[in-house]
């Protein structure tokens, strides 16, 4: 797939997001697959799309890929885990790495959707 921005530039932002307070929702941005965040007011909101998102629920179909279904729990629960733990750190090294992870983690769980999305 060629790409001209580079990825990890909205991968960056996303990872903004959740400093901010927002919430990585289970949603995916039906245009781009990409991870959708809610904010307190209540919206979802796609970083890659720079939008409001309004996602019609289409049921559980997702559980054609069980891999895809696991990998994916695992991704956003560790992508939560390490959220909380940029929450509550000071140290601005340790905070550096999170934030290393969690963009790689992010980036991971886009990867995820597109492979099943394709
Ligand atoms: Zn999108």
């Amino acid at each position: 797939m060629p790409r001209k921005q580079p990825p990890d530039q909205h991968i960056k932002r996303m990872a903004d997001l959740l400093r901010q307070g927002a919430t990585l929702t289970e949603l995916a941005c039906p245009a781009c697959a990409s991870p959708l965040f809610r904010f307190k007011g209540g919206g979802l909101w796609c970083e890659k799309c720079g939008k409001k998102v309004v996602v019609v629920r289409d049921g559980e179909k997702m559980s054609e890929e069980p891999a895809l279904d696991a990998l994916e729990k695992t991704l956003l629960a560790k992508i939560q885990q390490i959220h909380e733990r940029i929450q509550h750190e000071d140290n601005a090294e340790e905070l550096r790495k999170l934030g290393a992870s969690l963009s790689e983690l992010l980036e991971a769980l886009e990867r995820t959707r597109r492979t099943r999305k394709a």
